[in-house]
């Protein structure tokens, strides 16, 4: 795919121009110049790159760790450009990065979650684009919070930047860990819903901080109908000075990019579209069985409030609680609902009975 072909790819008709996946690979950082360069060709040799992608200045959580080397990586970067013919981009925090590359013409950057966090550095860099002809991917903050998002994306559109993509990365947390950032996908839904003309690249590199959830995560993605992927590739991925444990050669892409399976984003044929609508309709059936459920479950709770009230009685009965939530448990092993998913609804049910209990609790007139 050539520049102008990526250009399409941000134009308001984007879907009708390019096949998915949008493909974005190379190394977490630019390391030396024979690293970057060797990379980028390998991944040429692939054809399954759009743009290769290095970090220069790297934002790492604790210090101490690589942090990039720096403007002095730009010539390597021109140079890839130069020798694959592939479009380069790199991640850029704050104005000066963005001067540097332009200088070096390079016009494709993205801001990184440390960055997307703070709405300072998102306006720094959205006004030293201004009037530019630059393309930006911004990703997720580290935090899950979907409004930094989109009001670093409403920076970026503010400042007149006209191909915008927004690039999921996952989402810090505490805990025990399947992932190095928890995907939350419905926030990035969140995201598509409320910026539909901005493509959604998936970034399975940071969601799984290694290499086996890679190609489950990837395929994940597709089925979600993202537009595209960004991998992180490296000559040696286990030498590699950042990120080694998710980084995967350049064949290894080519592979995980080969096995993917892209489906269509809408049905194809009247009977596709037939049989799902007809799914649809009872599935809609149940909706609104489920919602008239809630909403006389709800008025129940709002009159054992007002009881409650009356006779002076709290409103957690952390028996009773102990035992609704058990018995929703042993259903859902019974029925196939994870155990996960049965305890978030029922804690969110319950929360909202305890909020309109609180609510008659601290009213004046018991309503
Ligand atoms: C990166 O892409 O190498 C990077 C630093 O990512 P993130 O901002 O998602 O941590
Ligand atoms: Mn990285």
């Amino acid at each position: 795919m050539e520049f102008n072909e990526i250009n399409s790819l941000f134009s308001s008709d984007k879907k009708q121009h390019f096949q998915r996946p949008f493909l974005i690979s190379g190394p977490c950082s630019a390391e030396t110049e024979e690293q970057t360069l060797q990379t980028a060709i390998r991944l040429k040799k692939t054809n399954k790159v759009h743009v290769f992608r290095a970090g220069i200045w790297k934002p790492r959580t604790r210090p101490g760790a690589f942090e990039g080397v720096g403007a002095v990586g730009l010539p390597w970067l021109q140079k890839v450009a130069r020798e694959t013919g592939l479009p380069v981009m790199v991640e850029v925090a704050n104005e000066n990065h963005v001067d540097l590359c332009i200088q070096h013409g390079i016009n494709i950057f993205w801001i990184g979650a440390r960055t997307t966090a703070n709405p300072f550095a998102v306006q720094e860099i959205a006004d030293a684009v201004k009037g530019k002809d630059v393309t930006v991917f911004i990703k997720n903050p580290v935090n899950p919070d979907l409004d930094l998002w989109l009001g670093g994306t409403e920076r970026l559109i503010n400042a007149g930047v006209r191909r915008i993509g927004a690039i999921h990365r996952g989402f810090s947390y505490s805990g025990e860990k399947l992932y190095r950032n928890r995907p939350q996908w419905q926030i990035a839904i969140d995201y598509t819903c409320a910026m539909p003309g901005i493509p959604m690249i998936n970034d399975p590199s940071h969601i799984c901080g290694n290499r086996h959830l890679l190609a489950r995560v990837a395929q994940k993605a597709m089925d979600l109908s993202y537009d595209g992927l960004m991998i992180e590739s490296h000559i040696t991925p286990d030498m590699a000075w950042s990120d080694a444990a998710q980084q995967i050669t350049p064949e290894v892409f080519k592979d995980l990019i080969d096995q993917l399976v892209i489906r269509h984003i809408r049905p194809e044929s009247i009977e596709d579209y037939d049989v799902l609508a007809r799914k649809r309709q009872e599935i809609d059936i149940l909706d609104d069985e489920l919602l008239n459920l809630l909403s006389s479950r709800m008025n129940i709770a709002r009159e054992i409030g007002r009881y409650k009230k009356e006779h002076n009685i709290t409103i957690l009965q952390t028996d009773r609680w102990s035992e609704i939530l058990k018995k929703f448990l042993d259903y859902g092993t019974h029925h196939g609902l994870s155990n996960e998913f049965i305890a978030r609804f029922i804690k969110a049910v319950h929360d909202e009975s305890i909020e309109q209990q609180e609510n008659i609790m601290q009213s004046d007139k018991g309503e």
